[in-house]
């Protein structure tokens, strides 16, 4: 039986919760990781008639973008509405998980799939980028059991170094022990010192693999007490960042770009902040969700168009004040992410040989309405 903690592993390997930005209450938001998983539904949000679409569909799991408590719950006061929403859910043992800014940083998550829904080329983070470390594990084993553990190792994603697979690196060494009374030593007897030639095995791996690999190390590891050391090794690990800045393939005027953002994200109006509708514009930065404090970045970068959400009155003066062009489509044009993520996850449901069905909610959850 599939549990929401094999979905959730899987799903963390393309987005690890350390991509998180700080505070952001990301992960499992209500129920149990042990739950059994039928029948996803992949959301946006976790609205009141989120739940009855989940409840109608008959899903036991709810996978979202946004995280259904942003707010702390003071009271379980079931007449407020979102109480009696986490009750409903509850009561028809529904899971809730949450990836936000780990699916927003992550590299080919939400923001690019919005790049390349404006067919943006030669895209790169438009914030300050991070950098998870690349893991340097060393393992020491008897020589009887060095092979099978290159092999575990390699299996679990260990040793890939561009495009060479089951890369490692051994040497042979005497390793010494006395294991206690109470030890119950694979080798050697208790209290007696013993000295083992061994091996010792190196290889390289991303962080995001590092329960994966170490999990492996573990069971192929025939010690009681396994040795091993882990490190991280500086600047070659995997960058990543908010946000994409990339450009068209042709210019356009901000009056035929807007149109075709109109067109790409499904909006019947967009708020257009800019000095000149005829500038050409090439250069375009995107940042899905609330972008409104990030405009001087864009401005740094060169863009010349800065696509994002929720922008206020006073931030469209300063960024009009600064010459920058900037497009509010909404909040809501993150509903990209139901298709793109219902496409990841029939393919990883595929190789895992899960066996779940997944649907994506049909509900449009943006509040607002244009009269
Ligand atoms: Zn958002």
């Amino acid at each position: 039986m599939t549990k929401v903690r094999d979905v959730i592993q899987r799903f963390e390997l393309f987005a690890p919760k350390e991509m998180a930005e700080h505070g952001d209450p990301i992960g499992l938001q209500l129920g149990s990781l042990d739950a059994d998983v039928h029948r996803m539904l992949i959301s946006l949000d976790v609205r009141p008639e989120v739940v009855a679409e989940a409840i109608r569909e008959n899903v036991d799991f709810i996978f979202a973008h946004h995280p259904a408590m942003f707010h702390p719950v003071k009271s379980f006061d079931l007449s407020v509405p979102q109480n009696a929403m986490y009750a409903e859910l509850l009561k028809h043992n529904i899971t809730v998980y949450a990836a936000h800014t780990n699916l927003d940083n992550a590299n080919g998550g939400m923001n690019d799939w919005l790049a390349a829904a404006l067919k943006l080329d030669s895209t790169r983070p438009l914030l300050q980028i991070h950098e998870l470390p690349l893991l340097k594990l060393a393992v020491f084993v008897p020589k009887s059991a060095a092979e099978s553990m290159r092999k575990a190792l390699g299996e679990a994603g260990a040793g890939q170094i561009g495009e060479y697979q089951q890369c490692s690196f051994s040497s042979i060494g005497q390793g010494r022990f006395t294991p206690s009374a109470q030890a119950h030593p694979v080798i050697g007897k208790s209290l007696r010192p013993e000295q083992v030639t061994g091996e010792k095995i190196e290889v390289t791996l991303p962080y995001r693999l590092k329960d994966k690999v170490l999990t492996a190390m573990l069971s192929a590891h025939p010690y009681e007490k396994p040795v091993f050391d882990l490190f991280t090794v500086g600047g070659l690990g995997e960058k990543y960042g908010m946000g994409r800045v990339g450009e068209l393939k042709q210019k356009m005027t901000i009056i035929e770009f807007a149109e075709f953002c109109k067109q790409v994200f499904s909006v019947p109006h967009l708020r257009v902040i800019s000095k000149d509708l005829q500038q050409k514009v090439k250069k375009v930065a995107i940042l899905g969700g609330s972008g409104g404090q990030f405009y001087p970045e864009a401005l740094k970068s060169g863009a010349q168009v800065y696509i994002t959400g929720d922008i206020s009155y006073h931030t469209g003066h300063d960024i009009l004040a600064n010459g920058l062009s900037v497009f509010d489509p909404g909040h809501h044009i993150e509903q990209i992410c139901k298709t793109r993520l219902k496409q990841k996850f029939d393919v990883w449901n595929k190789e895992e040989d899960w066996q779940i069905e997944t649907v994506s909610s049909k509900l449009n959850t943006d509040p607002f309405k244009f009269i």
